[in-house]
């Protein structure tokens, strides 16, 4: 699975030209789901616009209630029918707008409520890292986001492992950095849900994904896949990294 977060970039008619020039250049195989998280006010249009099969889109944000005086916001229910996931609790999210995880458990839950698959992004901070608690930090991410959640709907749900010192820093993590982070997130979900759950939750990675660096974590172990921003906004390297999971994937 690729998710490509394309943040606050893009007006509606360069995100609609980028597409059109995507879908010439990415190629749908059958074992790559390919995903697009462009603005809210593009939704509308590429929904029209993109063929299913080969690009499925994701909401970056929304709000947890269904409807009411919440001036500026935007909710799940209003997505339903326009995107198939939503990203939820990404870092930006976390530390700029000062989300915490009980915020981003509603917003699981209302994801889930209107049949949307979430995409739960955790990391820790370099000064988290630095101080040895990135274990706990994605103890507490995973554990308070997928909180009062059935085993069923969690089997279904993405995690996305995305350290915040390595998001749009050109600092990636190494892959056997990934490779504990996500051993421990699945144990995390094992220990909350049990061993089939935890199998069947996809876990990505994300933080300066490139085309160069990208293979380096799909034959990561217990990696499912990446979430780029910035490569996202580039056709050749986001085509090129659909490419290099789509060769991982036959291994
Ligand atoms: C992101 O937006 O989640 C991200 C990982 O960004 P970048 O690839 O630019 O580091």
């Amino acid at each position: 699975m690729i998710v490509g977060n394309w943040k606050m970039n893009l007006t509606i008619h360069e995100a609609s030209l980028y597409v059109h020039k995507l879908a010439s250049k990415v190629k749908g195989h059958r074992n790559v789901e390919v995903v697009l998280a462009p603005s809210l006010l593009s939704l509308p249009t590429l929904s029209l616009q993109v063929e299913r099969r080969q690009f499925k889109l994701a909401a970056q944000n929304f709000y947890w209630q269904d409807e009411g005086a919440f001036t500026g916001e935007i909710s799940a229910h209003q997505l339903r029918g326009l995107v198939e996931y939503a990203i939820i609790g990404h870092s930006e999210r976390r530390h700029i707008f000062g989300e915490h995880d009980k915020d981003i458990r509603a917003k699981v839950q209302a994801a889930v409520r209107h049949s949307l698959t979430p995409i739960l992004c955790v990391g820790e901070t370099a000064h988290e890292r630095t101080a040895g608690e990135t274990n706990g930090v994605l103890h507490d991410q995973v554990v308070g986001g997928l909180a009062n959640l059935t085993a069923e709907e969690v089997a279904g749900i993405v995690i996305a492992y995305e350290p915040v010192w390595a998001i749009g820093t050109g600092n990636n993590a190494t892959p056997a950095d990934v490779e504990n982070a996500v051993k421990l997130i699945r144990r995390q979900v094992e220990h909350l849900y049990g061993g089939d759950i935890a199998a069947s939750v996809r876990i990505l990675y994300g933080g300066s994904v490139s085309a160069d660096n990208a293979s380096s974590y799909l034959t990561t172990p217990g990696v499912d896949g990446l979430l780029p921003g910035g490569s996202s906004l580039k056709a050749d390297e986001f085509s090129a990294i659909v490419e290099a999971a789509h060769k991982a994937g036959k291994k």
